[in-house]
């Protein structure tokens, strides 16, 4: 195995976490590949001209996609609001020089009230810093195909689409037929899938340009990617001269990129996937037989080739919520995340696609050391509400 999963060195700045939870901003979103921090430090010290950098980028997104072009950004959030920026201006320099201010060009952005979602951020916002304006579909757990119909018309710049966890997994419109109604009235479609494996179907089913977070499953530095029809793409680079200049990627995050990318199409995927099942099964073993916790082998909802451990808390046959175990485990050292988006529901998930080689051990270990604690009545169950408003509060709270 490749240095990737060496644990990383704890110093006084550095303390580690083992992360069980994902590809997450707050923890420094994933194991960076080897081949991205070497292209890192190998672009440091030099010039180059930036232009021709993005167009090697361009380049390679365009193989590993198959879109006309791409082009990188210094984020997937970064890409979204470049996209939706490209759409309003074309490439026309004066207009993305006006923006936020839109003038009298179509500024509206049609999307599904089941995709305005938060991942981090709110993606209505990322519209709304474009000068944009969206235009919602739908109601939360249902769009139809004639209510995209009737939300296109004079003033509609774009039609953005997310493919994610974070959205309304039933009863949205699928992203083929909201191309095709898309396409008919000649509005261009924006997929963000920054979470994503799949870099080719989203351009398949009819994107015109789709988003990728470099930083998530691609192991990359800090970073996004656009792909897609060239005219739209180049739109999306020239916000450099506008807004984009506030979301600038630097040459060692594209360089990086690339070099993921590069890495991405050697990557032993079948070999990876092994071992995160080994990891998996190994929690399953611990676990299994334990009174009030069912943990089960769970699919990525969205089809990337993942599973996850669920783990299903009865509290009051464990002694403790499953809120409590996720707080114990993330407060024992080392700190331990796992993946609890929806713990009021009982239940909490192992993701094991960020894993140092030992970390699975430890959790393990973790795992029924907690659980023991919580049957002998020794956790403590945390305050949900300020749990639930969590993500700010750490800011709020910042020590900085
Ligand atoms: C993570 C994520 C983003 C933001 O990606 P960054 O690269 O961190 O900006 C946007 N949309 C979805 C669906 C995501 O999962």
């Amino acid at each position: 195995m490749s240095n990737q999963h060496l644990a990383p060195i704890a110093n006084d700045r550095i303390r580690p976490v083992i992360n069980v939870s994902g590809t997450m901003t707050g923890l420094g979103a994933s194991i960076i590949v080897p081949q991205a921090r070497e292209a890192m430090v190998e672009i440091a010290p030099h010039f180059i001209d930036m232009h021709s950098l993005q167009a090697e980028a361009s380049k390679v997104i365009a193989r590993l996609t198959g879109a006309e072009a791409g082009c990188a950004t210094a984020s997937a959030a970064a890409g979204i609001s470049l996209s939706v920026a490209a759409c309003i201006t074309g490439q026309n320099p004066a207009r993305v020089e006006a923006l936020p201010d839109t003038g009298d060009q179509p500024n509206e952005v049609a999307v599904q009230a089941g995709h305005l979602c938060h991942y981090g951020a709110s993606i209505e916002q990322a519209i709304r810093l474009t000068g944009g304006k969206p235009v919602v579909v739908g109601q939360s757990t249902q769009a139809l195909d004639h209510q995209l119909d009737g939300a296109l018309g004079p003033r509609t710049a774009a039609a953005l689409y997310v493919v994610s966890h974070h959205v309304v997994d039933y009863g949205q419109i699928p992203l083929r037929a909201f191309a095709e109604i898309c396409h008919a009235r000649g509005v261009p479609v924006i997929v963000d899938a920054a979470s994503e494996y799949d870099l080719t179907g989203f351009l398949d089913q009819g994107a015109d340009i789709v988003i990728y977070s470099g930083h998530k499953f691609l192991g990359g530095p800090t970073s996004g990617l656009i792909c897609g029809k060239r005219d739209l793409v180049k739109a999306a680079y020239m916000q450099n001269l506008g807004i984009g200049r506030g979301m600038k990627i630097g040459k060692e995050s594209i360089y990086g990129t690339i070099a993921a990318l590069e890495a991405w199409e050697q990557r032993d995927h079948d070999g990876i996937r092994q071992r995160e099942r080994r990891a998996l099964d190994l929690w399953y073993e611990t676990l299994s037989g334990r009174q009030g916790v069912i943990p089960r082998i769970s699919p990525d909802p969205t089809g990337n080739p993942l599973d996850r451990l669920r783990v299903d808390i009865d509290a009051a046959a464990t002694g403790a919520s499953a809120a409590a175990v996720v707080a114990a485990l993330a407060s024992g050292s080392p700190k331990i995340v796992a993946r609890d988006h929806e713990i009021e529901q009982g239940w909490f998930q192992l993701d094991p696609c960020n894993l140092h080689e030992g970390d699975e051990d430890i959790v393990a270990r973790r795992l029924m050391e907690v659980l023991d604690a919580a049957r002998n009545g020794a956790l403590v169950e945390p305050d949900l509400d300020l749990k639930r408003n969590g993500s700010v509060n750490a800011y709020m709270n910042w020590a900085g």
